[in-house]
């Protein structure tokens, strides 16, 4: 691969060090991790910024040349599934069908949304037997205890690094704790790896009859699929502290050897400057938004607003993207979308402008700016690999959402007769820069029939 003049190094932020870092792998191969969901509901505008924000990780690093392996998990078991199943079928044990049918309409969300499939999704119930020998392993190292009643622990003072993740004090730590209802934690900030329980649903362990934690199945699963330390760990901010805190524990306790090198982490999506989510109510799912908008939109949405920044949703801001979108669709609807070797190698002081951008942490609001800034004046090669940078890294599907009206003025009016006594004279680069000043007027002109 021919890589372009001046192109910039990629840089990302590393909740980890707290800084933007230079991204580095020995080889140019990348192991990518994202937490999934519990499919206990359908996914809500938080979900959908995640991973739309993450398909782009994913897309542009492997613009760039690198062979990424990304896995990302479905929490299919989890007390919301068990109460859904006996809420819907009188029955926790049918915990099996609630996740079935959420993790469907989850996968037709994200294909609505252009995310690309990962290359694994593995679900807990599958994995059990790999999670009861990583906890068994932590308890052998002295990194986890056994209470009496078959619960079993992570000892957090085992582990000198607690709360590096997140920059908590051991202090901050054990006052934030939940004090364990049974009482026989070590250290109240200690948190399970095994829960025994008393009935089914359940898997018999040398600890007897229970259930996995949460935070376990991301250690277990992420070692099975990509080794013992990853490349890039990311998900919601929400997560960093308890979920990946104890991630870390878990997999460093175990393996002494980090566990990821980048962790990154997306803002969340706020109602009412409220973080939306299904535990506060506040939340619109996907597919009630696409009922309103295309889901182009709501990509298109999420990919002009920096991914660290929290997004404050208003209907009107959807609105006005939705203008936007249709706008950038109707300007490059005639254009052929170059190739990505193309894409790859060309020197157009506007693409590479627009790839700096996205080399800066993923600024998507940066590349939108640049790009609205020169649309009128790029001309149509330049235009055509803009449109293969949409396509491709952006994942935008660049067909309009709606055929728009066009309202002829008379200036317009005016270009096209102009135009048309060009075209007869053969004096095709006029026509050429007649249509070029149409559509930046919104007007696209196909001389052969459009798809
Ligand atoms: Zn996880």
């Amino acid at each position: 691969m021919k890589k372009p003049i001046n192109f910039p190094y990629l840089m990302l932020f590393n909740t980890l060090t707290n800084q933007r870092e230079r991204f580095l792998v020995q080889d140019r191969s990348v192991a990518l991790y994202v937490c999934g969901i519990t499919p206990y509901d359908y996914a809500h505008l938080g979900h959908g910024r995640c991973y739309v924000t993450f398909d782009l990780l994913y897309r542009f690093l492997g613009f760039l040349g690198y062979t990424v392996t990304y896995c990302r998990n479905f929490t299919d078991i989890d007390d919301k599934l068990l109460r859904r199943a006996e809420k819907e079928y009188n029955d926790p044990q049918e915990y099996g069908r609630v996740a079935q049918r959420f993790i469907e309409s989850y996968h037709e969300d994200m294909d609505a949304l252009g995310c690309l499939k990962p290359d694994f999704e593995p679900r807990v119930t599958l994995f059990i037997p790999q999670i009861i020998n990583f906890v068994n392993d932590l308890i052998k190292s002295g990194k986890a205890y056994v209470t009496p009643l078959g619960d079993v622990y992570y000892s957090i003072e085992s582990f000198p690094g607690y709360g590096k993740l997140s920059k908590r004090t051991p202090d901050e730590l054990k006052a934030g704790a939940r004090i364990s209802i049974r009482g026989d934690k070590q250290n109240p900030a200690d948190f399970a790896l095994w829960k025994s329980v008393d009935s089914l649903p359940g898997w018999e362990s040398p600890w007897g009859l229970g259930r996995p934690g949460w935070h376990i199945e991301c250690s277990a699963m992420a070692k099975d699929y990509l080794g013992e330390t990853l490349d890039i760990h990311a998900g919601g901010m929400d997560l960093i502290f308890p979920h990946h805190e104890n991630e870390i524990a878990q997999s460093e306790g175990l393996h002494n050897k980090p566990f990821a090198r980048y962790w990154l982490h997306n803002a969340f999506v706020r109602l009412n400057q409220e973080k939306m989510s299904k535990s506060l109510g506040n939340f619109f799912t996907l597919r009630d938004v696409f009922e309103r908008y295309n889901p182009m939109v709501i990509r298109y949405y999420y990919l002009i607003h920096h991914y660290r920044n929290p997004l404050d949703f208003t209907d009107e801001d959807l609105q006005s993207a939705a203008k936007s979108y249709q706008r950038l669709c109707v300007f490059f609807e005639c254009i052929v979308p170059a190739s990505v070797d193309e894409l790859r190698t060309t020197e157009s002081p506007l693409i590479l402008s627009l790839l700096a951008a996205l080399c800066d942490d993923l600024n998507g609001a940066k590349f939108f700016g640049i790009l609205f800034d020169h649309l009128k004046d790029q001309g149509l090669n330049e235009a055509s690999l803009v449109k293969s940078l949409l396509i491709t890294i952006l994942g935008l599907t660049m067909q309009p959402v709606a055929k728009q009206e066009v309202i002829i003025t008379p200036e317009i009016e005016q270009l096209l007769v102009e135009r048309e006594t060009a075209r007869k004279a053969r004096d095709w680069k006029k026509a050429d820069e007649i249509r070029d000043s149409l559509r930046a007027l919104g007007v696209a002109l196909c001389d052969k029939k459009c798809d």
